[in-house]
């Protein structure tokens, strides 16, 4: 494995700005010389410490999975709770998609994604490649905004505070494997250099190969194209598959605006009954207190609790109105060609993209007091139809933010006028604009 990389071209995946990277050595961090974008940090040993964690992150996975989150005990009966049984009791309640969301987003993507990393990673340390390592690697990239196990803790921790005035509560050994999980995860992330795994997957490439180039149609354009999965420029059309990953080149995201448009519109007109209808109700003896996500955060503030009154009116009220305003700016200015202030539309892409999972919060919290609090005529907790109408609002921000393609508030713009372009600190300029 050598230490300092080769030097390579990479497309810009927000600006698209092709450039060459030079040669880097370890720990050295390359940003665009057009937007700032995050390109590549290197890293000394960068498969030992990531492979080490995701092992630790599958063992803590499967105490997290295995063992009982949080006990309830109310009147002389308790009940506990594991990952699974908040989609379960959702199922029964008939809120089977919003069963579906919650299990995705906090066993399935979560658990694929440790699992195939791990096995790309081991997969290196092989003296042959087995197949089909690169298509696992490439989905570790598209899982990675839907694993969702640290939105769920917090969730589990506005739910802890809401209960503790129904019943009495202890915590489970499954919290604090969950809570290493999200350190492991996080410290594998930053820690993986995701280039070069893709070059030590080259370096294996198994015997005879095809000439590392998308296959050119008669009368067809080829254009180079920096892939959106892996990273790989190559030449080819638009619609060609990826020598590297296998996943189809696009220029720019096809119909990127039509597709962000229709999400985003799907998503204001779901916010209306997702703030209207109750998005869980209260039994208490018989008698119900249906309640909305804003009536949640006033019985929060009446219980004193501010700090998590705010958290969760800041989650659940606040970040999908900034997301629908923001991803509405970004497609009018993109589709007026507007020149303005393009560094600072990245950035608003770039926190609306990363801001959105995080509203999640409320349904985590929902799954976790429906699966608790089933006391019969004592107090039952039921989910309402507000919150399946809250989680398509943000599934649907999260799909329009991915459907919006950045490159466009670049490319769509006329040229700047000449003048210095700022480098980042170990990129070089731009070598030549993607469309030539
Ligand atoms: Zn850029
Ligand atoms: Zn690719």
């Amino acid at each position: 494995m050598p230490t300092v990389t080769r030097p390579h071209l990479l497309e810009c995946h927000e600006c698209g700005t092709l450039q060459r990277l030079p040669a880097m050595p370890p720990g050295a961090r390359a940003a665009c010389a057009t937007c700032e974008a995050h390109l590549r940090r290197t890293r000394a040993d960068p498969f030992s410490a990531p492979l080490a964690l995701n092992i630790a992150g599958l063992v803590l996975f499967a105490i997290g999975t295995g063992w009982t989150l949080l006990s309830v005990s109310t009147a002389g009966q308790s009940r506990d709770a594991d990952l699974l049984t908040g989609p379960r009791e959702m199922g029964h309640f008939g809120l089977w998609e919003l069963g579906a969301v919650v299990l995705a987003t906090t066993v399935a993507a979560p658990l694929a994604r440790i699992a195939a990393t791990t096995a790309v990673l081991v997969s290196l340390r092989l003296r042959h490649r087995p197949p089909g390592i690169p298509a696992l690697f490439a989905w570790t990239e598209h899982l990675r905004p839907w694993a969702m196990v640290e939105i769920f803790l917090l969730g589990l921790f506005v739910a802890y505070v809401r209960l503790s005035d129904i019943a009495h509560i202890d915590l489970g050994p499954s919290i604090a494997a969950l809570a290493a999980l999200t350190a492991t995860s996080f410290a594998a992330d930053t820690l993986l250099d995701r280039h070069a795994v893709w070059e030590a997957l080259d370096a294996k490439k198994p015997r005879p190969n095809r000439p590392p180039r998308a296959a050119t149609l008669l009368g067809t354009k080829t254009i180079r194209m920096g892939c959106d999965t892996c990273g790989l420029v190559s030449r080819g059309y638009d619609g060609a598959i990826c020598p590297r990953c296998g996943f189809t080149l696009h220029h720019r995201k096809p119909n990127s605006l039509a597709r962000a448009w229709a999400l985003t519109l799907a998503a204001a007109i779901l916010y209306i009954p997702a703030n209207t209808y109750p998005i869980l109700t209260v039994i208490r003896f018989g008698a119900g207190q249906p309640s909305t996500i804003l009536e949640g955060v006033r019985e929060l503030l009446e219980a004193g609790m501010w700090p998590l009154a705010l958290l969760v009116f800041f989650a659940s009220i606040a970040v999908p109105v900034l997301k629908l305003f923001g991803l509405v700016l970004l497609l009018i200015t993109a589709m007026a060609r507007v020149r303005a202030r393009r560094r600072d539309r990245t950035a608003l892409y770039r926190i609306v993209e990363a801001v959105g999972r995080w509203s999640m919060i409320d349904i985590f919290m929902e799954s976790i007091l429906v699966a608790l609090v089933q006391f019969g005529a004592i107090v039952t907790i039921v989910p309402g139809a507000g919150a399946i109408a809250f989680a398509a609002v943000v599934v649907l921000t999260m799909l329009a933010a991915r459907a919006f393609d950045p490159r466009l508030i670049w490319d769509r713009a006329a040229p700047a006028p000449a003048g210095p372009v700022p480098a980042g600190p170990a990129s070089e300029g731009p070598a030549q604009s993607a469309a030539a």
